[in-house]
């Protein structure tokens, strides 16, 4: 990945409406029912969005968000910016990849990706900035959940299940350890938080309330269908696919799923390397954890402001070429 990050693009330079910016990406109205989806190359990890800063430069040392070992250093954004150069893109091509993966695969399944190519009349000098990283998808209300699939247990869940033996209230079985395969994939319901605030896991049985109880089973079916293709796909490539987000809308019409958002991407996935996984610890991964771990263990996990050092960005940007490249079999430029 390289060049400068990507991090706003504005509705005046597209010429198109802006209707939503999310912690990534941003999304302009093409026509009725019609979006254009750009990933932007911000990163975001505990739901909030991070900056750069270069720890050979200067600025105030003093920052109370920047890292505490190194709190005797002096800082400064690298880049006035925030991101990893590329990663927009790089998010855009796998989300396309497994897109296309789940079309032969699950046939019956809508996806809402129209097209890769951008619409007619998007000013000359804006289209570089747009290519690669852009879809155009179909417009669908967006189901009030996200749909978590987990095929081993970490995180979250096995933060639950130290203290209660229970992952999203279930019951499991005794004696699991961290990073363990589970005997069968399991779905794991969040509420999609407003910006600012937290996703929080639910119940099925809440699931069921919110999306009403034929619509959640639907929902729980495809998301272990698809969560399962993906995991003995990416096993054949080296990457074990820990746990997985989608995000589903219903087509209003048929009252269809769709699925929709990015698909199977490190920002929506925790991806580990199939080599160096042993059980009972947490892992090498290829996904943000790597980012998540160097948030925790500098105490800056959930904190607003803090940049990110160049090192974290560079690695963190490494990471995600390792498994875009692993998982498409394709050289990420
Ligand atoms: P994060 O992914 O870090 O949780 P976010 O979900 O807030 O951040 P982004 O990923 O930046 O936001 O933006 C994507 C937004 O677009 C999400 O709110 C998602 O629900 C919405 N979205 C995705 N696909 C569609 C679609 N086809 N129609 C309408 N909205 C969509
Ligand atoms: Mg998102």
């Amino acid at each position: 990945m390289s060049g400068d990050p990507v991090v706003e693009i504005n509705a005046k330079d597209v010429g198109l409406e802006k209707i939503a910016s999310g912690k990534v990406r941003e999304i302009f109205k093409v026509d009725d029912e019609t979006l254009l989806f750009v990933a932007t190359d911000r990163i975001s990890a505990y739901d909030v969005v991070l900056e750069n800063v270069s720890a050979t430069d200067t600025c105030q040392g003093s920052n109370s968000h920047l890292p505490t070992h190194d709190s005797s250093k002096n800082y400064h954004i690298l880049n006035p910016s925030k991101g990893i150069s590329g990663k927009g893109a790089l998010l855009t091509q796998l989300s396309a990849h497994w897109f296309d993966l789940i079309k032969t695969n699950i046939p019956s399944l809508q996806l809402h990706l129209i097209s890769l190519s951008l619409p007619p009349n998007i000013p000359p000098q804006t289209q570089p900035l747009l290519a690669k990283r852009s879809m155009q998808v179909r417009r669908h209300p967006i189901l009030p959940i996200e749909s978590i699939v987990r095929g081993y247990i970490t995180g979250s869940a096995w933060a639950e299940y130290r203290v209660s033996g229970t992952v999203n209230g279930m019951r499991m079985p005794a004696g699991l350890r961290e990073s363990q395969k589970l005997e069968t994939a399991i779905w794991t319901p969040s509420t999609k938080a407003e910006a600012g605030a937290h996703d929080e896991n639910i119940s099925k049985e809440r699931a069921g309330e919110i999306l009403g109880e034929e619509v959640a089973g639907r929902v729980e079916r495809m998301s272990l269908r698809l969560y399962e293709m993906a995991r003995d796909y990416a096993e054949k490539r080296g990457i074990l696919i820990a746990d997985t987000k989608f995000e589903f809308g219903l087509d209003k019409q048929t009252n269809e799923l769709v699925l929709v958002d990015e698909v199977l991407t490190p920002d929506s996935s925790r991806f580990w390397s199939a080599e160096s996984y042993v059980v009972g610890q947490s892992q090498q991964s290829y996904d943000k954890q790597y980012l998540r771990d160097w948030l925790t263990s500098t105490g800056h996990k959930g904190k607003e402001g803090v940049r990110l050092p160049e090192e974290i960005a560079r690695r963190t940007a490494e990471k995600y070429t390792e498994a875009y490249e692993k998982l498409t079999g394709k050289t990420w430029r």
